[in-house]
């Protein structure tokens, strides 16, 4: 259901359009895609699991899922990757991070079968992924450049800063922004620790935040109109939360996004429309 404010961006009715659309497209495949999925066992990992299996019920599309225990090795990784990169029935693969720590994510990406890599992690996509020309990118990246383009703002020559720049977030982030011309800063943490977080975030247009520190976005620091995207999610006294100060940001933004509900849902449909191109380019589409 659509959000009363017409400041909180909605991610569950974006979600929601992103799944009519691929419906649609599915609806005159005789065969589906199938997605193998690799979890850990860890609550934040199960819950997104859950919500992966959901969607991709509802949408016709096949789900192999794998749940390892946080003790897992690189070689148990290895031995499912490996399975179903030659399997010729599964189009998509998607492991979840963050790993156990005894994994290495650098290590893991350069298995996959870089066709049926869902979120662009092989490091065969790196170069089109820094030029934002990749087919198939990162889930959360494209999730984050849905949200804003519902918003209607033109990005050219805005300015967008981005607060963490991990691989699979925020330096795509920063690529895809840089290539709808906004000017474009990633701030991460040697930008706190030099005392400069604060003024970076100011001066944002388009702010989008994916570190994981709940609520350390100072509603203060939002730039009045400013489109906050807060991809961080937290637990935090029993209670999911983002990284940014909700309330106090929303008084003064002309969007934001809800933790949960905004770019959670979003990045579940984009690795559904992810699994679907990937099938299509196995099928010679
Ligand atoms: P990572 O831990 O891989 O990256 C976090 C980033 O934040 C790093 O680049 C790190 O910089 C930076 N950082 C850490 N501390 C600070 C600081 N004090 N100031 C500025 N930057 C800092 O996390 P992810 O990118 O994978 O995820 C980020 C958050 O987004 C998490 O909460 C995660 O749960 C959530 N997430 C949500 C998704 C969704 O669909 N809503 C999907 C994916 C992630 P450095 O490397 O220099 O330390």
């Amino acid at each position: 259901m659509p959000s009363a404010d017409s400041r909180v961006l909605d991610g569950r009715a974006v979600a929601q359009r992103i799944k009519t659309e691929l419906r649609q497209e599915l609806a005159t495949s005789i065969n589906k895609p199938v997605l193998a999925i690799l979890s850990f066992q860890n609550p934040a990992s199960e819950m997104y699991l859950k919500a992966q299996k959901r969607e991709a019920a509802s949408l016709g599309i096949g789900v192999e899922p794998q749940s390892l225990p946080m003790s897992a090795r690189q070689e148990d990784v290895k031995h499912y990757l490996d399975q179903w990169n030659r399997n010729r029935n599964i189009h998509g693969i998607f492991v979840h991070q963050p790993m156990p720590e005894q994994i290495d994510p650098g290590q893991i990406s350069g298995l996959l079968d870089p066709r049926k890599d869902i979120e662009g992690i092989h490091p065969q996509h790196s170069v089109r992924r820094f030029f934002a020309r990749a087919r198939i990118g990162s889930c959360t990246a494209l999730a984050v450049m849905e949200l804003i383009e519902a918003t209607g703002v033109d990005l050219a020559g805005k300015e967008a800063v981005v607060v963490g720049h991990s691989e699979i977030v925020g330096r795509p982030v920063g690529m895809l922004l840089l290539d709808k011309s906004a000017t474009t800063t990633i701030c991460h943490v040697g930008t706190d620790q030099a005392g400069r977080l604060e003024e970076h975030v100011r001066r944002a247009e388009i702010l989008v935040v994916a570190v994981g520190r709940p609520r350390m976005i100072k509603g203060a620091w939002i730039r009045p109109g400013a489109i906050v995207i807060d991809v961080g999610i937290n637990v935090q006294g029993g209670h999911v939360v983002g990284d940014v100060e909700f309330e106090a940001a929303k008084a003064r933004a002309a969007f934001i996004t809800p933790v949960p509900g905004g770019v959670g849902p979003v990045t579940v449909m984009m690795v559904m429309k992810n699994t679907v191109e990937a099938f299509k380019l196995q099928q010679g589409a």
